[in-house]
């Protein structure tokens, strides 16, 4: 924490010295990105501020137990009615993150860009980057402290489920003694560990099962066995009932085949739109890859959304992954 003083100290200016902020986190928003949204609106009401929280789309229905959740505004569906001078976005690693909800930004707006994407452009008027943070939640949970601000109970559960969903449940490479002290921290303030990991990590839906069970059918190897992918259309998601937060996860199995280097999920957004998913056994940089078509994130888990039909993407990624090995 000592080593970002100057940024923490700069951040602290940022939210004592205005008024009136917009909250936002990245598109189609994961565990980190809604507790980061949750625990900076309640820094907010702690410092006394106005602020709105809002994100492109739903969140996640199985993050609803997370207290104000209900608060973060969908745009696609609740438009704001005014545009904001002071922006805090969190956990998105470049400004097209954000997604439409830039849209509500003022053209002379100062946004607060908190994150842990190494590849994090630096966006921001303000930036705080904590490359070796495992969650954006770890850099609030210090900027908390910093602020001399006492934790609650919700707001620590926020913060727990974000270090659990992006260190996969304390398991990936990210999972620092520092995570496992904030951690142990976090469960002395009542939060109940084992039943979030049951709710985030083992529990699955009907049609989430059905949706996996389709895209394992499918699933594609590379000659040499080092790269594995699966792929997702409309059909599937038709078919199977599953929605979008039912894709979380997949991607672990191509890439949990022993010897495999890179599993890969191509997700069909629609005629010439595929999201790709990336993860790595560590040999491979993926956030490299997809830093080569515009996207982002870290060294064993990253993504992109990609211009181009299902054959065409597969085709450049797995060229592109192959060309790393
Ligand atoms: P996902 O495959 O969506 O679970 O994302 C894996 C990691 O890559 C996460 O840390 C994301 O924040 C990051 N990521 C995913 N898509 C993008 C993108 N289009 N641009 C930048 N980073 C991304
Ligand atoms: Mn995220
Ligand atoms: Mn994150």
């Amino acid at each position: 924490m000592q080593t970002n003083e100057q940024e923490f100290l700069q951040v602290e200016h940022f939210l004592k010295d205005h008024d009136d902020f917009l909250v936002v986190s990245h598109v189609q928003p994961d565990g980190d990105a809604v507790s980061s949204t949750l625990v900076v609106g309640w820094l907010l009401s702690c410092l006394g501020k106005n602020y709105v929280m809002v994100n492109e789309g739903p969140i996640p229905q199985r993050m609803s137990y997370l207290l104000h959740s209900d608060r973060i505004m969908d745009l696609s569906v609740t438009p704001l009615t005014k545009s904001y001078k002071h922006i805090i976005c969190v956990d998105c690693a470049d400004f097209r993150r954000v997604g439409k909800a830039s849209e509500y930004f003022a053209a002379d707006a100062k946004i607060l860009n908190i994150d842990h994407h190494p590849t994090n452009d630096g966006f921001g008027s303000i930036n705080l980057i904590v490359p070796d943070a495992a969650a954006t939640v770890q850099v609030l949970f210090d900027l908390v402290k910093w602020l001399n601000l006492s934790l609650d109970h919700d707001t620590a559960t926020a913060i727990y489920t974000g270090l659990l969903t992006d260190t996969g449940g304390f398991r990936y490479s990210s999972t620092s003694p520092r995570v496992m002290a904030m951690a142990s921290e976090l469960l002395e303030y009542g939060v109940d560990g084992p039943a979030l990991s049951q709710l985030l990590l083992e529990e699955m839906t009907l049609p989430q099962i059905r949706l996996l069970t389709r895209a394992l059918n499918g699933l594609q190897m590379s000659e040499d066995g080092k790269i594995s992918w699966v792929t997702i259309n409309d059909e599937d998601m038709k078919l199977t009932g599953a929605i979008h937060e039912d894709l979380e996860g997949i991607v672990n199995y191509p890439r949990n085949i022993q010897n495999v280097e890179v599993g890969l999920l191509f997700k069909v957004i629609d005629d010439n739109a595929v999201k790709v998913s990336m993860r790595s056994a560590g040999k491979v940089d993926v956030a490299a890859v997809a830093q080569a078509f515009g996207g982002g994130g870290h060294v064993r888990a990253a993504g992109v959304r990609m211009q181009g039909s299902l054959d065409a993407v597969v085709l450049q990624i797995v060229e592109q992954v192959k060309a790393r090995l």
